[in-house]
């Protein structure tokens, strides 16, 4: 207390955004100092979100491929499922890549301070119960933190995604409230682990936003597994009694009152602008609590720079990461800009949905003209010998220049395999250098130059007949 600390960049923030910010100022030669509130660095990515998660649903993953190895004449048996042991695996998982991060820091000789800092003036930031850093440039990387339904009682069975990652226990019947990309794969953890799931969902499709025939495979799955998917629906209240969460719907699919052992609500997040004393350094935060930056990530104070949740949608790890090395860079003096052309986007469901740039979606919305061909899995050897040939590879071209627009997946392993069409669309690629591009057989990777050459009219997979799928 009482400390004063001088630095040339001070670092709001230790999540994704805000370490990558950090480390690379400082292999920039840049004195940093960190400030993050919580004891550990990573953030929620790391210690509450995607990365507890990954490991939770990679233990869904294997149950359920054990559970469909029946099929081939390979039975296992009920699993038993000692879910202290699963937690731990996890919490060892998050905290070896906390540690690491650590290692990261202490190498790079970044100063990290933990505790709650907020703006005191434009070159000057107080840690709560820590010291004063005055600070040449900042970067404020916040983030962003979950959304609250009005009118839920306070009760430990009515939790949001850090709750529900923690694993206290698996509930007999789950109602998960929002069935966007948290609500869903959250549902895939406690379906597998043995949960009876519903999922109320407010619009009229699960993952609203993503292409229909992309959630279909989503929406077919989870079907049959889940108790009940409540779409057009939402929660009107909800009171928590001895027996359970007591739960009344509103909407298109309403079932009558509901009694559920446990509540996740995971309606969307809002970033954490306000309560940073921004007003104070005088950053313009808006009434929702985002900051708004230019292409080189700069506040309206030209010294002070916005990057992650907290400057808008969408809210991902990997753009954080990308506006932190941009941010960190401008800072550096070094000539850097914004000019992603595309963020990939992924649901870790089971099968997962992928997309990156133009959606069909969003270009009917918005009167983009396109073209679109696509390959269903199941005319994929390589789907068909996993057991999942409900996947689906479409990719959108740009009618007039060809360039390829947007490319939408759903199977397993759509998540990795969307970074080639990532790759495609920042080099500017027609379908045809997709379609030329000789893609290792027998892979799902193919599924993409498959439907490149469907565009093409080029495809000898399937009988198209010249024309496009
Ligand atoms: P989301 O916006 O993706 O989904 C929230 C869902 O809740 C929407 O479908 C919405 O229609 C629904 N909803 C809202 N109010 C409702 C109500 N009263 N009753 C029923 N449904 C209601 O938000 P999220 O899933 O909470 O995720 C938050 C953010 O975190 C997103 O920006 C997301 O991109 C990000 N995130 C991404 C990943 C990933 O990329 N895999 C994982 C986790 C989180």
């Amino acid at each position: 207390m009482g400390d004063v600390i001088d630095t040339e960049l001070l670092v709001l923030g230790g999540g994704p955004g805000g370490y990558t910010a950090a480390f690379r100022a400082a292999d920039l030669g840049l004195s940093v100092t960190l400030v993050e509130a919580r004891e550990t660095l990573g953030g929620v990515c790391l210690n509450l979100g995607c990365i507890p998660s990954k490991a939770l649903l990679h233990a869904a993953r294997s149950l359920e491929d054990a559970r469909a190895l029946s099929e081939l004449g390979i039975e296992f048996g009920e699993p038993r499922i000692c879910l202290d042991k699963l937690r731990t695996w996890k919490e060892a998982l998050v905290a070896k890549l906390s540690g690491g991060l650590a290692g990261l820091a202490r190498r790079r000789k970044l100063r990290v301070v933990t505790g709650r800092g907020a703006f005191t003036g434009p070159n000057r930031l107080a840690v709560a119960d820590g010291p004063t850093v005055n600070f040449k440039q900042a970067i404020v990387a916040v983030g962003s933190h979950p959304v609250r339904l009005p009118g839920l009682p306070e009760d430990p069975r009515i939790m949001d995604s850090s709750a529900a990652l923690a694993l206290k226990d698996v509930p007999g019947r789950l109602l998960v409230v929002g069935g966007g990309v948290i609500g869903m794969e959250l549902a895939t953890v406690y379906a597998a682990l043995g949960a009876r799931v519903t999922v109320v969902e407010l619009t009229e499709g699960l993952l609203p936003g993503c292409d229909r025939d992309l959630v279909k495979p989503l929406e077919a799955r989870v079907a049959g597994r889940y108790e009940a998917i409540l779409t057009g629906t939402r929660v009107v209240s909800a009171q928590a009694r001895e027996d359970g969460v007591h739960v009344i719907f509103e909407g298109a699919s309403a079932a009558g009152p509901q009694v559920y052992d446990a509540v996740l609500v995971a309606v969307g997040r809002r970033p954490n602008g306000a309560g940073i004393g921004a007003e104070r350094a005088g950053v313009q935060v808006d009434e929702r609590g985002f900051i708004a930056v230019d292409a080189r990530q700069r506040t309206n104070v030209p010294h002070i720079f916005a990057i992650g949740d907290v400057v808008g949608e969408p809210m991902l790890a990997h753009k954080a990461a990308y506006e932190g090395k941009v941010a960190a860079e401008v800072a550096a003096g070094r000539k850097a800009g914004n000019d992603a052309k595309v963020i990939p986007a992924v649901a870790y469901t089971d099968p997962e949905v992928a997309w990156v740039g133009l959606t069909e979606t969003a270009a009917r919305r918005d009167g983009v003209a396109y073209e679109s061909a696509s390959f269903p899995w199941a005319a994929s050897g390589r789907a068909l010998s996993l057991g999942r040939g409900e996947g689906l590879t479409k990719i959108l071209v740009d009618p007039r220049t060809h360039a390829l627009l947007g490319v939408g997946m759903v199977g397993p392993q759509a998540g990795d395999l969307i970074a080639e069409a990532a790759l495609a669309i920042e080099m500017g690629a027609e379908p045809g250098d997709i379609a030329l591009t000789i893609h290792p057989h027998p892979t799902l990777s193919e599924t993409l130059a498959f439907a490149a050459e469907a565009y093409e009219g080029t495809l000898t997979e399937l009988y198209l007949n010249g024309k496009k799928s």
